[in-house]
């Protein structure tokens, strides 16, 4: 008989909800985990990253106060405090997911989790046997190999600098480099960006991207578009950053946020015959079951949708596939996302190219106006709504928004993507007054018919 019914490598979000549900359906569950139980997300990516997206928003709210009637003194922002206040709050999410394996009977080993065979982990000096083994390893950043990369910082030393960099250069156009970009830009550092490309957030809806890119550079970002790293030489405290075009520049701190690999280098998966792909990422079908009879795996390190909801949903309905007598694949379609970039981004379904790629005609509606927060303070934000319809069938097939408070207005909308809503739907539902979201119930014109 084997230890347990079910172990699982790695307790990150993916992990732990799916051996909590497994211990739930009656599973005798183990899991290990050599980092901090809570993993890239709540220990370091998308929980303390909105934290620092917050504290990075008030030297704006202080700005723009003026023109609402209050007198604000000169104010002052403590890094080392923001910091303290945010590993605080790291510590007692950390405690909860304890407490939430604690109490569903999990039994966590400390350390690293490497497969012997297709039943046998090692971990912490043991050996344990398992019937059914899920990795849900993760990603870790990845920074390309050049002369004086080993300078560069990626997003988990950003959270535990010592103090806030004057000058940084961030590198990098996708979520993790505009989303800091912003953070450091809010709390007073000069931010320069530079992306390989000529638009910000390669993947959205081409207005998404200009949007962005224009909304970074009017909050006062240097975008470098179509730049890439030479090299990097350490200079007075600080590093000389050798940029293509013959561009030098002298920055305290370089980021680099060039995107993140599977983390499955030494787990072993070839002691079980678990295969990976080229990118190292193990392959999976959608009941996340590799090519190991009783070997699963879930999350970033299948490589899939890498966003932690998604690893969430997987664990879980893997978990019901093997525990609970429930079997189900997981629906990767219309999943919708978010960029705490500032301006911020939420987006669900198609852009306009691909929609007219995958459907042919398509009807695209579209507005842009300035918040009406921005209206007395006189910022020059905009917003970007854009409504993508499928001509054949009017169904709503891709719903973007830039602007404040995109994610939660995306997320409501997504229902309506996601359960195939017709135009017309939406159509019949009436706007809140005044708000922004109000515009994509009411959206008649279209701006663009397609093909
Ligand atoms: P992304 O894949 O989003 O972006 C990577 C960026 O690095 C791209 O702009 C890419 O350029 C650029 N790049 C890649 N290789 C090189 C290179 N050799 N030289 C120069 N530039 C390069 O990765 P991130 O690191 O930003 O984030 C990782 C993942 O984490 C995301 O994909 C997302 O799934 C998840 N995440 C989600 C968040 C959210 O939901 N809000 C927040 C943070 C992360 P190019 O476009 O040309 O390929």
């Amino acid at each position: 008989m084997s230890d347990f019914d079910l172990f699982v490598i790695g307790a990150g979000s993916g992990g732990v909800r799916a051996a909590r549900i497994a211990a739930g359906h009656g599973a005798k569950v183990g899991i290990c985990e050599e980092s901090r139980v809570g993993g890239t997300c709540v220990i370091r990516g998308c929980v303390p990253k909105k934290l620092l997206v917050y504290a990075s928003r008030f030297s704006e709210e202080f700005a723009d106060a003026a023109a609402y009637g209050w007198e604000v003194p000169q104010a002052r922002f403590d890094w080392s405090r923001l910091i303290a206040a945010k590993d605080k709050e790291i510590d007692r999410l950390n405690g909860v997911y304890l407490k939430l394996l604690d109490n569903a009977g999990v039994s966590l080993f400390e350390g690293r989790g490497r497969l012997l065979d297709s039943h046998h982990v090692h971990v912490a000096g043991r050996t344990l046997s398992a019937e059914k083994i899920l990795i849900a390893t993760g990603g870790r950043p990845w920074v390309p190999d050049f002369e004086g990369s080993e300078h560069a910082i990626v997003s988990d030393h950003a959270f535990h600098l010592e103090r806030l960099p004057q000058r940084i250069l961030v590198v990098g156009g996708g979520y993790i480099a505009c989303e800091f970009a912003g953070i450091f830009n809010g709390m007073g550092s000069e931010v320069i960006q530079a992306y390989r490309r000529d638009a910000l957030l390669r993947g959205f809806d081409d207005d998404v991207r200009q949007t962005v890119t224009e909304g970074l550079i009017g909050k006062g970002i240097d975008v470098r578009l179509n730049t890439d790293v030479r090299r990097i030489r350490e200079a007075d405290g600080g590093y000389q950053v050798d940029l293509t075009g013959d561009k030098r520049l002298t920055v305290d701190q370089v980021m680099y946020c060039t995107g993140r690999r599977p983390y499955t280098g030494d787990l072993g998966l070839e002691k079980a015959g678990v295969a990976t792909n080229a990118g190292g990422a193990i392959e999976v079908d959608e009941f996340s079951r590799t090519s190991a009879d009783n070997i699963f795996a879930v999350g970033d390190v299948t490589d899939r949708i890498n966003l932690t909801p998604v690893a969430i949903h997987e664990g879980h309905a893997f978990a019901d596939s093997e525990f609970g007598n429930a079997p189900r694949p997981v629906d990767h379609r219309f999943v919708p996302s978010a960029v705490f970039s500032q301006p911020p981004v939420g987006s669900v379904g198609y852009g306009e190219q691909e929609a007219g790629d995958f459907f042919g005609r398509i009807r695209v509606y579209q507005s842009a106006f300035r918040p009406m927060k921005d209206t007395l303070s006189g910022r020059d934000g905009k917003m970007l709504m854009k409504v993508i319809v499928d001509a054949a069938t009017d169904r709503v097939v891709g719903c973007h928004v830039v602007g404040p408070d995109a994610p939660e207005i995306v997320q409501g909308f997504a229902v309506a993507v996601k359960n195939g809503l017709r135009k017309t739907q939406w159509d019949a539902t009436i706007g809140i007054h005044p708000t922004a979201a109000e515009e994509l119930v009411t959206l008649r014109q279209p701006v663009n018919e397609g093909q």
